[in-house]
């Protein structure tokens, strides 16, 4: 079978991984519109932030070893009746099964003196590698920039040149940040530790037009004010690319509509990623990305012809140096009781949802050792213990310590350490078992902190203990 996969980012380049792992004789192709190899996209906040290099945002390469990936090409139709792809370098490339993994485009917003498809050299969206290399570009030399949106990445991005020493002013036209994960009270906090970090917020406040030059950048807004800096990053959101797939009579609703199985109505195309829309969902994470690149290989391979996507919930984290955040759920909504606790002046903000003993939702800003701990209760849908101050302040009244799930003897096998690539301890314990005594050699067999990074501590951290364990005679 000869399988074409268009997009190498992180979903195409995932499914490459895992259709090779399973099958080393099948015909892979893998298109991509970027001319970079393949790169861990959610790395970029840090990349901007200086705290990796390049090199270092580089997934494993998956070419000649019977992949063949080709950059810097555009797919730009799908004939279904003579299952072959065009490309824009004149090629048609023919396909049993084909694969969008497309991902999504970020959405420059209509604005008088921004032009989506010439914008000026110091007005950048935060997508791609090469976006973000032209923002340091930008940024090198610069005083002060402005970011357009204060969601995750917009904030991650306004953090990230802060550290390098610029002013950064967030315009976002909502009356609190990150709407999405957040509510006003736990916005407010966050604001306020971002202002300590160099980071001004101006809420509630539409930007209405933009002019640049070689001298800088000046964003107006609708209350008369106008704002001036060296650069402006534009992060207000992203689009799926579907256009490939509507051109080819594929349905799309906001996204390339599929099933359990990743199909599209026509057998022999799939699609994954940031562009499909499953169970009436955008998924818009890596997470899931590489679920349904694990799924896809399956059921492609013949491994298990029956595999299903099931989505999982959803952990969101800030990639932000000196700003802890963990949301997940709507801790706003929903049946249940609702524990909050606040210390504005020490950054601190918690709000949890309990339903019938489980764990509905939560935000968790600032320092609370009991992060782990709720991030794996949500995810297992475990009873929370009895005295829910422990995952609240981080600590039980009396002064313990944080809660005992913390320690990795006391962890379930089931608990979720990487959430990104949905590696359990359970995984990392066995690797060891299997000989692995690194780090480096857990994480390059399990995958574990391969993704976002964030569970490299944890993941450390289970190593030390099963280093010590052994060291004793107590590993089981
Ligand atoms: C700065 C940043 C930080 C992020 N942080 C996080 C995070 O912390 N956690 C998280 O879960 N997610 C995060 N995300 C989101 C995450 O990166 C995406 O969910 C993920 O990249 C989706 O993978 P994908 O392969 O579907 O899409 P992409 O990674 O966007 O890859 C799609 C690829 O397809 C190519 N392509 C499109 N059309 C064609 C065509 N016609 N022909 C050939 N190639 C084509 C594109 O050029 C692109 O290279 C972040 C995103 C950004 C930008």
């Amino acid at each position: 079978m000869n399988v074409v996969i268009v997009g190498y980012g992180m979903a195409g380049s995932r499914l490459a991984a895992e259709l090779h792992a399973r099958d080393g004789d099948l015909k892979v192709v893998v298109l991509g519109a970027e001319p970079h190899r393949a790169y861990n996209r959610i790395m970029l906040s840090t990349l901007l932030a200086g705290k990796v290099a390049e090199p270092d945002v580089e997934l494993a390469e998956v070419a000649g070893q019977g992949v063949d990936v080709r950059t810097g090409v555009q797919v730009t139709a799908i004939d279904r009746d003579a299952r072959v792809v065009h490309t824009d370098d004149g090629d048609r490339i023919p396909y049993d099964h084909l694969v969008l993994a497309t991902g999504s485009r970020a959405i420059v917003p209509p604005l008088p003196g921004l032009d989506p498809a010439d914008l000026p050299e110091r007005v950048v969206p935060f997508r791609t590698l090469d976006d973000c290399r032209r923002i340091l570009a930008a940024a090198e030399g610069a005083r002060s920039a402005l970011v357009l949106g204060g969601g995750l990445l917009g904030l991650e991005a306004a953090r990230g040149l802060a550290a390098r020493g610029l002013d950064v002013g967030v315009v976002h036209p909502v009356p609190y940040l990150m709407e999405r994960q957040l509510d006003p009270t736990g916005a407010a906090v966050l604001a306020s530790t971002l202002a300590g970090l160099g980071v001004t917020t101006h809420l509630a406040v539409a930007a209405t037009g933009v002019a640049a030059d070689a001298d800088g950048v000046r964003l107006d807004l609708a209350d008369g004010r106008s704002l001036a800096a060296d650069l402006l990053v534009i992060s207000c959101g992203v689009r799926p690319d579907t256009a490939l797939a509507a051109a080819a009579g594929l349905d799309v609703d906001r996204g390339v509509v599929v099933d359990d199985q990743l199909r599209t109505g026509d057998p022999r195309i799939s699609a994954i990623g940031d562009c499909a829309q499953h169970d009436g969902t955008l998924t818009g994470l890596v997470a899931p990305a590489w679920a349904q690149a694990r799924v896809l290989a399956q059921a492609l391979t013949g491994e298990d012809p029956a595999a299903r996507y099931r989505p999982r919930p959803v952990v969101t984290r800030l990639k932000a140096a000196g700003i802890d955040l963990a949301a997940m759920g709507d801790p706003a909504d929903g049946p249940g009781e609702e524990l909050t606790f606040a210390d504005p002046a020490r950054g601190t903000y918690a709000r949890l949802r309990i339903h019938e003993e489980r764990l509905t939702a939560a935000i968790l800003l600032g320092d609370n050792p009991s992060v782990g701990t709720v991030v794996q209760l949500f995810d297992r849908g475990a009873p929370v213990p009895a005295d829910r101050r422990a995952l609240l302040l981080g600590r039980a009244l009396g002064g313990t310590a944080s809660a005992p799930a913390e320690s990795p003897a006391l962890m379930p096998d089931a608990a979720t350490v990487c959430q990104c690539n949905d590696v359990r301890k359970g995984a990392l314990v066995a690797c060891w078992r299997a000989g692995a005594r690194t780090v480096d050699e857990v994480v390059a067999t399990t995958r574990a902190a391969t993704g976002c990074g964030g569970c490299r501590d944890a993941v450390a951290g289970i190593v030390d203990w099963l280093s010590e364990a052994d060291s004793v005679g107590a590993t089981r």
